[in-house]
């Protein structure tokens, strides 16, 4: 329960969506139940059924609406050893994607990265270092609109266009999708899916998006990562050209080491999805 909290401050706008259709579903039923009869069963359905929608798209680890990948499960691995994931998301951007680079390459350690379309054509070198250096290399759509409500056409042309920036900064086609802010639906996950992809979603997610400082989100992860945890930060802050990533880049370092002082190893997604179709 204390966790369902806590995610409210992840998701200020949406916390604001859930709060009117909070108030609209109160008052919807107040007027409605006060007719009873039939009016009463059908608005008490239908709030269930938008609130199970709104819950299920937003929560990061709700799979109610199809597939997604949260976590690795150890089974799928043949390793002695915990592993757990480093993701970043937003990117590139040639301040803090390199120095991000720079820190894992300086660790040996590997990464999935779900880079921005129209980032990418600003910062195309990164994700030719990302290539070089053996990380993964995602798709997080063109320009980080959510993908809920939207046509066939708008979805396909967020995913090729942001394919096509990659091939053309030197990546290969990317075979893993994460939504932009995480907000999924029934539809959108049929659609890419059917373009080839596996859905990635997280299960560690300090926020570091909220301001926190770089201990704090270097704790979060030590305290919380799990055998095969997906861990969420973040290279880059939307599609803006100037974002300030400079805690996540000072706490990578401490992150990396502590989660190799206890004993897990690092590994992008590709290595391990891979070979696996039905996912
Ligand atoms: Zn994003």
């Amino acid at each position: 329960m204390l966790k369902a909290f806590r995610m409210l401050r992840y998701y200020p706008g949406y916390t604001l969506v859930g709060a009117i259709i909070l108030v609209l579903t109160i008052y919807g039923n107040y007027i409605l139940i006060s007719r009873s009869g039939w009016w009463a069963i059908a608005s008490i359905v239908i709030s269930v059924l938008v609130w199970v929608f709104f819950l299920t798209s937003i929560h990061p680890q709700a799979r109610l609406q199809g597939r997604l990948i949260t976590n690795i499960p150890p089974s799928w691995t043949q390793n002695s050893k915990p592993s757990a994931y480093l993701t970043f998301d937003d990117g590139p951007n040639l301040i803090y994607t390199s120095q991000v680079l720079r820190i894992l390459s300086d660790f040996g350690v590997r990464a999935t990265f779900f880079p921005i379309g129209i980032n990418i054509e600003r910062a195309p070198e990164m994700i030719a270092e990302m290539e070089r250096e053996r990380h993964t290399i995602g798709n997080h759509s063109y320009d980080h609109q959510t993908f809920i409500f939207r046509s066939r056409n708008f979805i396909e042309m967020e995913i090729r266009r942001t394919e096509e920036a990659i091939i053309k900064a030197g990546g290969k086609k990317p075979t893993l999708f994460r939504f932009p802010h995480g907000f999924k639906s029934f539809r959108a996950i049929q659609i890419i899916k059917e373009m080839g992809y596996k859905i990635i979603s997280w299960n560690i997610m300090p926020g570091d998006w909220l301001g926190l400082m770089s201990d704090e989100i270097v704790d979060y992860i030590i305290k919380d990562t799990k055998d095969g945890d997906i861990i969420l930060l973040h290279d880059g802050h939307d599609t803006r050209p100037d974002p300030d990533r400079t805690q996540t880049v000072k706490a990578l370092p401490h992150i990396i080491e502590g989660l190799l002082d206890r004993g897990f190893s690092l590994k992008c997604l590709g290595e391990v999805l891979n070979g696996r179709e039905n996912e």
